[in-house]
């Protein structure tokens, strides 16, 4: 499943991209600026497969707005990538880069394959072909790919290495989210879930209840969803349910998230090992206090939003709720904590990383937890107060955040 299930995704990034635009009184010009990427690279890819035979992949690279500095964002390697998919995903990296306030514009990568069926030889030809397609438009000062659905720090490795050849020097600032020994940061592969965490920490003290037991369903165990199983689990939450794209598991008195987590595969499949499962759908309608989306795009819709039974739904995947169903929430009062906000930690350590890159000086555990939990507080309280003084939804509030200050940074470089 990914975004391409969801046929709005763009259309309905664009309405509320323009939608906040207008609302802060920025010019239709700017509104029209706003609604598409400035670049967009489509590249096929020639790669030489185990068996001999050469198979033929398709690549993206968006670049949204470079106004407030490179554009950053991760590749998602995934058989449902399309060309819209990528340019809602892009558009999506500004406003959280905006929102959290880093000197980046958004960008996003994706390539049409399935990894699940690829060997380790296979997946390497094809980041290093990507990386040669696209090495023109990307680098450390001009657009910075990172990990997203389905890649990881091997293949951002394989990137780095290989955009380094190019260029003849080693550009650890090329890409981000690799290995600690080529230059990553501590904290960055559990950063989104760190990141969501805070944003569950923040939900809670508005809803006045302790996070301590509060019910908590998780739909997704890619890397998002499962290391937040984890740290719900050991802050004393209650996980009640969890999912992957074969099934759900639900218990009211709470799962082992020890023995999930053990069991889970590196693409993060568990529920196939265990009897009683139930749908993703019927997992989501479950009764919770906190609903976590980690999985893909177009979960929650007008069909199932007036079933949702949690007090509050925090976004860790990017687009599982639709537009008609933030409204049906918002009415019924829950508190939506939005994907471009909630699941901002990925891309803020990621700014670390980059930042650690730049100065060649590596920051400890707690200096990376401290200030993720600094930016993702300020941000919450920003989007928050936004949302209460002009009494709008938490997502719309969250897009003025974000568009205001692209359009401010394009206003003062004179491009309107
Ligand atoms: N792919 C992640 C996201 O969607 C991280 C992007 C990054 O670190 O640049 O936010």
């Amino acid at each position: 499943m990914s975004a391409k299930h969801e046929p709005n995704i763009l259309a309905s990034t664009q309405q509320l991209v323009k939608e906040a635009a207008r609302r802060l009184g920025f010019s239709e010009a700017m509104a029209e600026l706003l609604e598409e990427p400035m670049r967009v690279l489509k590249v096929r890819l020639p790669v030489k497969m185990d068996d001999g035979s050469v198979a033929i992949f398709t690549g993206y690279r968006a670049q949204h707005n470079d106004a407030v500095g490179p554009t950053k964002g991760g590749v998602r390697f995934h058989p449902d990538v399309t060309e819209e998919e990528v340019k809602a995903l892009s558009i999506w990296m500004s406003l959280k880069c905006g929102i959290v306030d880093l000197p980046y514009g958004g960008g996003k990568g994706g390539i049409v394959c399935d990894p699940r069926r690829m060997s380790s030889g296979e997946l390497e030809r094809l980041s290093r072909g990507y990386v040669r397609a696209i090495s023109q438009i990307v680098g450390p000062t001009k657009d910075i790919p990172a990990p997203d659905v389905m890649t990881n720090s091997q293949i951002m490795a394989w990137m780095m290495d290989e955009y380094s050849r190019i260029r003849e020097f080693d550009a650890p600032g090329f890409i981000t989210g690799k290995p600690l020994v080529l230059g990553g940061s501590r904290g960055r592969e559990t950063a989104t879930a760190q990141g969501v965490v805070l944003m569950i920490r923040e939900a809670v003290r508005c809803l006045d209840m302790p996070l301590e037991g509060a019910k908590v369903i998780v739909q997704g165990f890619g890397n998002a969803g499962s290391y937040l199983a984890k740290f719900m689990n050991e802050a004393g939450a209650l996980v009640v349910g969890i999912s992957d794209e074969h099934g759900a598991l639900y218990d009211p008195q709470g799962l082992n998230v020890g023995e999930l987590l053990d069991r889970r595969d590196s693409f993060g499949s568990v529920t196939r090992l265990f009897p009683n499962t139930i749908t993703n759908a019927e997992l989501l309608e479950k009764p919770c206090d906190i609903l976590v989306p980690a999985a893909v795009a177009g979960q929650i819709t007008e069909r199932n939003a007036a079933n949702i039974r949690a007090k509050a739904v925090v976004e860790a995947a990017n687009g599982p709720t639709t537009m008609e169903a933030t409204r049906i929430l918002a009415d019924r009062g829950v508190l939506i904590v939005p994907d471009v906000l909630a699941s901002a930690g990925g891309v803020v350590v990621s700014y670390f990383e980059w930042v650690q890159n730049n100065q060649g000086y590596y920051w400890d555990e707690d200096e990376v937890s401290r200030k993720l939990e600094q930016k993702m507080k300020a941000s919450f309280e920003r989007v928050y107060g936004i949302s209460r003084q002009r009494n709008v939804d938490m997502r719309t509030a969250a897009y003025m955040a974000g568009v205001r200050r692209l359009a401010e940074a394009i206003k003062y470089r004179g491009w309107i």
